[in-house]
């Protein structure tokens, strides 16, 4: 075979794998989004109820307030705007949730902020 042959040939084959390889690429691409998404939407956050529609226990995202003392949507209700006043703290897995959560504003006047403290710290002020 000549130069231009194995030219030919060789152009043919990177040509051959490279279609391979993107092809495989997206294939493990597709299922890897498809299973996590699965995975989350089947996620459920037992012990924890929607306060917007009700749904018990949430399941896929648990949306929890960051700043009221127990409140939560679920991702619907969050996606829908429900609640849009406070930042909400995006959980995906139930292990990752806080047992408690304190924010605290910036601009809190000396009684608010006394008040603030209690609830943060409730043992130390005991
Ligand atoms: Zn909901
Ligand atoms: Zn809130």
């Amino acid at each position: 075979m000549n130069d231009k042959g194995i030219n030919d040939m060789a152009k043919v084959v990177r040509e051959e794998i490279t279609d391979y390889c993107e092809d495989q690429f997206k294939t493990l691409f597709t299922e890897y989004w498809e299973t996590r998404a699965a995975q989350q939407a089947s996620t459920e956050h037992a012990g924890f109820i929607c306060d917007s529609c009700n749904a018990d226990p949430i399941t896929g995202i648990h949306y929890k307030c960051s700043v009221c003392a127990d409140y939560d949507l679920c991702q619907e209700c969050e996606r829908k705007g429900v609640h849009a006043d406070h930042p909400m703290l995006k959980v995906r897995k139930p292990e990752q949730c806080p047992a408690r959560l304190v924010c605290q504003y910036g601009n809190l006047q000396e009684a608010e902020k006394a008040a603030f403290a209690q609830m943060a710290m409730p043992q130390a002020q005991a």
